[in-house]
């Protein structure tokens, strides 16, 4: 059922043992926690595959980004910001946390701000994890959580998804006296899928108090169903509830690299004991307060959304493949070609998509909705590029 991942692992990789430090051939020593870290490997950029395909207008439809652009209004703000770049930023965040806790009905010291989610993820580790303890996540789910964990010797245990969605049950069975964290992702990246009220709710109750529950809620703007969990709530109530959530994706900002945290003070305390006095930077800052307020776009870009999401249901449907049924701004679907190959074929007509290989599901894409047009141009695509494998 679950996964812990055996410290024999790094013997594989020229590494001793999991304590022990390793000395290379004439290189510094390293920590053995490397080896189990595979770096993210960033696609080409769009221009560059253009470039070498010889071919224009290619969409990106891999990272889930928002298809529409920054709002204007925090377009303007940074705009009027610049000429204050050579000030070093607010290691606060004061009035962006001013008009944030306002926002979402809490205090000021229960708010950290971080240069994307990411960031957060990272510090949560760094604040909570010695060698040896365990970090328990869904599989699959968002690869940076085990990066936290790697990072710190920490191990991970992974209970995996049932029909796509996170198992809350399996998971507080895999509680051990090591555990230390607990990620639940949730709408879940790769999958789209939530857990709902009742079921975090038992979880919530049953799980142990010293463990920190991460709520990784970076697609929270983008849920429409009513019986989705409002984790603040939690927060409020004492538990030890750590929520994160991001202006990279309903706000467009990804390229800005913000998000924040709500929880407890004391985990918030811990969070700014390990994190860089100035993690995030003056323009994120500036642009993600006028964002904030810019509800009329939020809106828009959540509309744009709902209707991307029921025309590729339609379309999928049409093509006889089975979709996840979405709560985020992408969707997971079984292609019954291997993904890679399919890739290939997309890539030529211009569409780039996420392969499910690193998410252990071979035949499945994950694609980000995008703007109708965009998403009308993946469907020809894909309608092509199955055609084209079916016939050999
Ligand atoms: C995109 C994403 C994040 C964080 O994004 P940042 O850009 O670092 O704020 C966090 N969790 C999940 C599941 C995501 O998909």
């Amino acid at each position: 059922m679950l996964t812990v991942e055996k410290k024999g692992l790094c013997a594989q990789y020229g590494a001793s043992s999991f304590h022990e430090r390793v000395d290379g051939m004439d290189g510094v020593t390293r920590r053995p926690c490397l080896s189990r870290i595979t770096p993210y490997v960033p696609g080409k950029p769009v221009e560059e595959v253009e470039r070498e395909l010889n071919i224009s207008g290619v969409i990106k439809l891999a990272s889930n980004e928002n298809p529409l652009g920054p709002s204007p209004r925090a377009l303007q703000a940074l705009e009027e910001y610049l000429p204050r770049l050579n000030f070093y930023p607010d290691g606060n965040c004061y009035y962006l946390k001013q008009d944030l806790a306002a926002r979402l009905g809490v205090e000021m010291d229960q708010v950290v701000f971080g240069n994307g989610a990411d960031e957060l993820i990272t510090l949560v580790g760094a604040a909570y994890l010695d060698p040896g303890d365990e970090v328990l996540v869904a599989d699959p789910s968002f690869s940076e959580y085990d990066f936290s964990a790697r990072l710190m010797n920490a191990e991970v245990v992974r209970v995996p998804l049932k029909q796509f969605r996170h198992d809350l049950p399996a998971m507080l069975e895999a509680v051990t006296s090591k555990t230390r964290i607990v990620f639940i992702c949730n709408p879940n990246n790769p999958t789209g899928t939530i857990v709902y009220r009742q079921e975090l709710a038992a979880f919530l109750e049953k799980v142990p108090r010293n463990i920190l529950v991460v709520m990784d809620e970076a697609y929270y703007e983008y849920v429409s169903e009513p019986d989705y969990p409002q984790s603040l709530e939690w927060v409020q109530q004492g538990h030890n509830v750590l929520t994160l959530r991001t202006f990279s994706k309903i706000y467009g900002l990804a390229g800005l690299r913000i998000g924040y945290g709500v929880g407890p003070r004391e985990v918030i305390t811990d969070l700014n004991t390990v994190r860089e006095p100035f993690n995030v930077n003056a323009a994120a800052q500036v642009a993600a307060r006028a964002a904030l307020l810019d509800e009329a776009y939020v809106r828009e870009v959540y509309r744009v959304n709902q209707e991307g999401k029921e025309y590729l249901a339609g379309e999928l449907a049409r093509l006889g493949l089975s979709a996840v049924p979405t709560e985020a701004n992408f969707i997971f679907v079984d292609t019954g070609v291997d993904s890679r190959e399919l890739f290939q074929h997309l890539l030529r007509q211009g569409v780039i998509v996420r392969t499910g290989d690193i998410f252990g599901h071979d035949r499945c894409i994950r694609i980000s909705i995008g703007t109708p047009e965009q998403n009308r141009r993946f469907i020809a695509a894909l309608e092509k590029a199955l055609f084209d494998l079916q016939q050999r």
